[in-house]
């Protein structure tokens, strides 16, 4: 920058418009804070774009739970739709898949479950407030979200987990074949138990809910900046953004950049322990006569399908590679034929989605002040959940740059845990 050329200033930079980013800007212009939100694309158009839409009440326990040893020799074929893992990427990250299968104990769940259900129980309140705040509550669907089972052993597990969520006040409905049938008529009755969410809601196009809270975003004078961000450095009490075309500055610096957070931490000294599960997804033109009504999980398959706004999209398990390796679309080659056994749908709309859900080793985000520099705030790792979970994330960080206090207890996501 040019001597005695000004950055644009803020009292705040947002860096990254996905859902967590959108949501931090949000919150932080309602606090009456001067805001600039900053992405190369538009809002919402990377992993906020391409989930499942999920608003999910009941997603409470992390995938490194006691339950994950017993299916680690089904996964070690590396031919099981809930999990394909890159076997270079696996030595290479060894530290990481350690310390993730560490947290694998029933000491460790019960903890992290308490954490995960403040944080979601805030966000789904903030989300019912938002959409209606932003004009998109006709995406809102308060259906539920179901999961299914075809084999036998079903039953056991949707009674465990119904028992589990009632622990935590979270009410859930267990059906028969008939009963399924009675709420998705148009599907086939392959499944012999589900398990209804019945406090979990679910959107029609997760991307155009994050413009949606975009727009309110700037309709309340925030500012939204495309560009490629570069770095960012320490200036004064406050903070430098260098980008593609200019610098910002402001007091305060929060990083939400969901899969691509760890980079722009390096030259500070941090090593964020930071993983990526990839996840695709493919639309399909629906039969208006044969409607979901509903996100429905098939565990065994492993899949997730749902009307949306475009068609029926299906959504796959976790491929564990590196962020950015070449796509392998075998999950979702797998789930396609599966689903088409259950749902009547026609051709493919438009080509298939590649996603990266960020994850950090205790499958908890890291929601709070960056531990050796004043005024910095790290907001991502929100793994399955991070659509859920987003507004009170944003809430949150909102309410500790103010020095207020958050709507859940934020201790359980401090990034010193890891940092
Ligand atoms: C297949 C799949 C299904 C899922 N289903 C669900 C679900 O049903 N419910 C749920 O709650 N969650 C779900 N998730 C998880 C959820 O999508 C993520 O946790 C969430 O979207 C993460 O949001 P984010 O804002 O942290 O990241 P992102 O949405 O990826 O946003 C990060 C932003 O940073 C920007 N960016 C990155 N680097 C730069 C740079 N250098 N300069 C400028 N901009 C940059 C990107 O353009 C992007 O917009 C799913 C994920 C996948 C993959």
């Amino acid at each position: 920058m040019a001597d005695g050329a000004r950055a644009q200033q803020a009292d705040v930079i947002v860096l990254g418009a996905g859902i967590v980013g959108v949501s931090v800007a949000y919150a932080a212009r309602q606090r009456g804070l001067s805001v600039i939100l900053i992405d190369r694309r538009e809002p919402g158009s990377e992993t906020s774009y391409g989930n499942a839409g999920v608003l999910s009440s009941g997603s409470i326990l992390p995938l490194n739970q006691p339950s994950l040893w017993k299916l680690l020799p089904k996964y070690f074929a590396n031919t099981h739709p809930a999990l394909r893992w890159d076997p270079v990427w696996v030595l290479q990250n060894i530290d990481w898949v350690v310390r993730f299968l560490a947290n694998a104990t029933s000491s460790r769940v019960k903890p992290r479950a308490a954490a995960l259900h403040g944080l979601i129980q805030a966000s789904l309140k903030l989300h019912r407030e938002w959409i209606v705040q932003a004009d998109a509550a006709q995406r809102l669907r308060e259906t539920g979200w179901l999961k299914v089972w075809r084999s036998a052993g079903g039953g056991a597990a949707a009674k465990a987990e119904q028992a589990l969520l009632a622990a935590y006040g979270i009410r859930s409905e267990l059906l028969d074949r008939q009963a399924i049938s009675a709420l998705e008529p148009g599907i086939v009755p392959v499944y012999q138990t589900g398990l209804l969410h019945t406090e979990t809601a679910s959107v029609d196009s997760p991307g155009n809910v994050v413009k949606a809270y975009a727009r309110a975003f700037a309709g309340a004078g925030g500012q939204l900046r495309h560009s490629d961000i570069k770095m960012i450095a320490q200036a004064g009490d406050g903070w430098r953004v260098t980008l593609a075309d200019g610098e910002v500055a402001a007091r305060h610096v929060v990083v939400a950049l969901g899969p691509w957070s760890a980079e722009l931490l390096r030259p500070l000294g941090y090593r964020v322990p930071l993983a990526t599960e990839r996840g695709y997804h493919q639309e399909f033109k629906p039969n208006p006569s044969r409607t979901l009504h509903r996100p429905i999980h098939d565990s065994d398959g492993a899949f997730v399908m749902t009307p949306m706004q475009n068609g029926i999209r299906i959504t796959t398990g976790v491929q564990l590679t590196a962020r950015d390796a070449p796509s392998s679309f075998a999950q979702l080659e797998a789930a396609v034929p599966l689903a088409r056994g259950v749902a009547e749908f026609g051709q493919a709309v438009g080509e298939p989605w590649r996603g990266a859900r960020p994850t950090l080793p205790d499958s908890l985000p890291m929601i709070g002040p960056a531990p050796r520099h004043p005024k910095l705030w790290l907001a991502f790792g929100h793994q399955h959940i991070g659509f859920t979970t987003g507004p009170a994330t944003g809430a949150a960080i909102a309410a500790m740059i103010s020095g207020t206090q958050p709507p859940f207890d934020t201790a359980p996501f401090s990034p010193g845990r890891y940092l």
